[in-house]
C-alpha cells in the first residue's frame, strides 16, 4: 500500500493533518514507526513530519527543565546538566536507537519499551500537545492513561521541576541483555526530602503495565517518613499493589510481580 509523507513547517500544521486524517502517524525518530512500516504494517496512509525546530529545542538552564518532543536521547546524553538523566538515556537501545528514537516518540512507545516515559512519570512531568483547537498541557499520568486518545495531537514537550538533588532521584532498569535490551522491569523513583522526611514520593514503573505507572500504594507507605528500613520494606511490600504487569518472551508477569520489589528495595537502598 502506498504512503504518503507530507511534511510541515510548523507544528500547528502538524497537528491539523495528524487530527483531520484517521490513518495519519507522526515521525519522530521513526525508531518505532519505520520498523512497523517496513514490516507491513498498512494501518498507516499518511506519514506527518514537522520541520519546527521548537520541537527540538531544550531548555536546562533553570530549575523548570523543558525537552522537546524531537530531541534525541543522544542529545540527552550530550547536555552536562541533564546528567541525572543520563543513566535514562543512556539505557535505551544502542547508539543508532539513541542518535534516532525521541522523547516524544517514548512516550507512545509499548510496554516493555518507554524507559524515558518512565524517568518522566516520576518527575511528575507535564506534556504539551498540540491538537486540532490548540494547545494544552496536562499531567504526563493523565496523558499515559489516554495514550491512545493522544495519538490525535502532537506532542510539543515535556517539563518538569529539577530535582533539588542528585540523589533524590534514582533509576534502575533490568534487562537480560546489556546494556541495551529491552526492559523486564524499568524503576524510576523521586524522593524529595524535608526536614528527613520524604515528600511528593514518586515511584514509576516500566514494563508493570500496558504504560508506565505510578507505584501509589508503595508511594504512601514513604510519605512523610524517614528512608529507614521500615519505611522501605513497606514500600517493597506494596511494590506491585494494583500493576498489571505485560507477559511477554522477557519475562511473565509473574516473575515480573515477583521481582519488582527486590529492585525498588535496591534502589531506595542505594545497592547497586
Ligand atoms: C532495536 C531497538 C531497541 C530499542 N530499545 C529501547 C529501549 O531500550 N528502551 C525504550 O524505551 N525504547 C526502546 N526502543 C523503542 C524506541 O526506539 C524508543 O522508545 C524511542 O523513544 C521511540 O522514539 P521515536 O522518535 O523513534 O518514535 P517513532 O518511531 O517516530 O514514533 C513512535 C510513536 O510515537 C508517535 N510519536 C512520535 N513523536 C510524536 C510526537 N511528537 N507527537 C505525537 N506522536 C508522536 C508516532 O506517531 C508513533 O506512533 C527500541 C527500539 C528498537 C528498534
Amino acid at each position: 500500500m502506498p504512503v504518503t509523507v507530507k511534511t510541515f513547517g510548523t507544528s500547528g500544521e502538524a497537528a491539523a493533518a495528524l487530527s483531520s486524517e484517521r490513518d495519519a502517524r507522526y515521525l519522530g525518530g521513526g525508531t518505532l514507526v519505520m520498523r512497523a512500516l517496513n514490516e507491513g504494517d498498512v494501518s498507516v496512509s499518511t506519514i506527518v513530519r514537522a520541520t519546527d525546530r521548537a520541537l527540538a529545542q531544550l531548555d536546562a538552564t533553570g530549575s523548570r527543565i523543558t525537552i522537546g518532543a524531537g530531541v534525541t536521547f543522544a542529545r540527552v546524553l550530550a547536555e552536562r546538566s541533564l546528567g541525572f538523566l543520563h543513566p535514562v538515556a543512556g539505557s535505551i537501545g544502542g547508539p543508532a536507537v539513541r542518535n534516532m528514537g525521541t522523547i516524544g516518540g517514548n512516550l507512545f512507545a509499548p510496554a516493555p519499551f518507554g524507559d524515558f516515559a518512565v524517568a518522566l512519570l516520576a518527575l511528575d512531568a507535564s506534556v504539551a500537545v498540540q491538537g486540532a483547537y490548540g494547545a494544552r498541557d496536562m499531567p504526563i499520568e493523565e496523558f499515559l492513561s489516554g495514550r491512545s486518545r493522544q495519538a490525535d495531537g502532537l506532542v510539543l514537550s515535556a517539563s518538569f521541576q529539577r530535582p533539588l538533588s542528585d540523589d533524590a532521584f534514582r533509576y534502575r532498569k533490568i534487562a537480560r541483555v546489556r546494556p541495551k535490551g529491552a526492559a523486564v522491569v524499568t524503576l524510576a523513583v523521586h524522593v524529595p526530602s524535608s526536614g528527613g522526611r520524604a515528600v511528593g514520593v514518586r515511584i514509576a514503573l516500566g514494563a508493570m503495565a500496558s504504560t508506565p505507572v505510578r507505584a501509589k500504594a508503595a508511594e504512601r507507605t514513604l510519605e512523610g517518613h524517614t528512608l529507614d528500613a521500615a519505611s522501605i520494606a513497606a514500600a517493597v511490600a506494596a511494590a506491585a499493589d494494583g500493576t498489571a504487569p505485560v507477559d511477554d518472551a522477557l519475562a511473565s508477569a509473574w516473575y515480573r510481580r515477583e521481582v519488582v520489589g527486590v529492585h525498588l528495595r535496591r534502589l531506595l537502598t542505594g545497592q547497586a
